[in-house]
């Protein structure tokens, strides 16, 4: 059974923690496309505690298996015990380690991959994300405009690395021609790509 009070407590905590969970403008239109794909199969960047994980099992079918790559160790465990007092575990899977080397090695295809994890990985994400989807498989990448800093001329030098990655992941999408893409202004800014089924 799905434990709704566990996750808003979980949620409550992660904003106390000042853990950056999924928006939930964001995450409703994740919940609708979720809705209209019935995915059976998703990959995740960027666990944290569990929290979009768990939302994305409540709004899916009971078949549907999420995948979860989580690079700090400690917030991975946190992650094992909250989806298992969710009642989600054994439709999650927590794997723990970098994204970057952990992505070549997966075996299975994936109807969406949710890239939520170090900005300045988003096009090395995107590289190898794109060869585990299945045809028509979606994309998503969160906090693409970051604060607005993707769009404005002028960054911080702590944000310019980000900002750069970021940017360089748009035109990605934008330019590739097997995908089809949109970015939208919600949140931190939602970037949604679908693999064209013909290419
Ligand atoms: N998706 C979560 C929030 C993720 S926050 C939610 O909405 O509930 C981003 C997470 O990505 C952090 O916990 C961070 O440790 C992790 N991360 C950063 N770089 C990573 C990498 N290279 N591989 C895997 N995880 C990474
Ligand atoms: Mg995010």
């Amino acid at each position: 059974m799905f434990n709704d009070e566990a996750l808003e407590k979980i949620k409550q905590k992660a904003l106390e923690d000042h853990i950056p969970i999924i928006m939930d403008d964001t995450l409703e239109k994740i919940i609708e496309i979720l809705e209209k794909e019935k995915p059976k199969r998703i990959l995740e960047i960027g666990t944290a505690v569990g929290y979009s994980a768990s939302q994305f099992a409540k709004y899916t079918d009971n078949d549907c298996i999420i995948d979860t790559i989580e690079i700090d160790e400690n917030r991975a465990n946190e992650a094992q015990i909250n989806i298992k007092s969710i009642g989600v575990a054994d439709r999650i899977n927590i794997m723990i380690g970098n994204a970057v080397d952990i992505l070549p090695n997966l075996k299975e295809k994936y109807d969406i991959l949710f890239i939520d994890a170090a900005k300045g990985k988003y096009p090395i994400f995107l590289e190898y994300g794109i060869k585990l989807l299945n045809p028509n498989g979606i994309i998503l990448a969160d906090n693409i405009l970051y604060k607005g800093y993707v769009m404005s001329d002028y960054n911080a030098h702590k944000q310019r690395t980000a900002v750069r990655h970021l940017r360089e992941y748009i035109k990605e999408i934008t330019e590739n021609e097997k995908l089809e893409s949109e970015i939208l202004d919600i949140g931190d800014g939602l970037a949604i790509s679908r693999i064209k089924a013909d290419k």
